[in-house]
């Protein structure tokens, strides 16, 4: 279970290795992406609160990036955070997440990206629910939820 200090160590010295590497250019990403993926995951942009696909969702499933496809989180470790956006408390694995940080809008926070494309998530807090305590407040943007019946028993 990841933990803040880990979140901190990562953004501040290393992040996980990836299993693999994704890299395009922003002009294929454009190709491939909507522009409102591409205005979140290129651009790091930040989709309006509540009005997004899986703010209120909670079915069965697999969120993985929209841009490569990579596993990001388990439906299982989705919550209710009021916060407006989809929040999950952990990764689906540890090196699924890179982490920098982040000063823009004259907040400090940390920044989740995808680990294998290098695609803009959403950001990490330190306020989720025990035991773990992290919040990952994720653009729905920026995921694809696969229903969980797809998954092998
Ligand atoms: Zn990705």
């Amino acid at each position: 279970m990841l933990r803040w200090k880990d979140i901190l160590y990562y953004a501040k010295y290393s992040n996980p290795e990836p299993l693999h590497k994704v890299e395009k250019t922003e002009e294929e990403w454009r190709q491939v992406l909507t522009p409102a993926q591409y205005a979140v995951l290129r651009e790091k942009g930040t989709e309006p609160p509540y009005r997004n696909a899986y703010c209120r969702t909670y079915e069965p499933g697999t969120y993985t990036c929209a841009a490569c496809g990579q596993v990001l989180f388990n439906s299982t470790e989705k919550y209710h955070a009021i916060s407006g956006w989809p929040s999950f408390t952990q990764p689906a694995s540890r090196g699924a997440i890179r982490y920098t940080f982040d000063d823009s809008h004259h907040m400090q926070r940390i920044e989740a990206l995808c680990n294998v494309c290098d695609s803009h998530l959403g950001h990490v807090f330190n306020d989720g629910p025990q035991p773990g305590g992290l919040r990952y407040c994720i653009n729905s943007a920026s995921l694809i939820r696969l229903d969980a019946d797809l998954e092998l028993p």
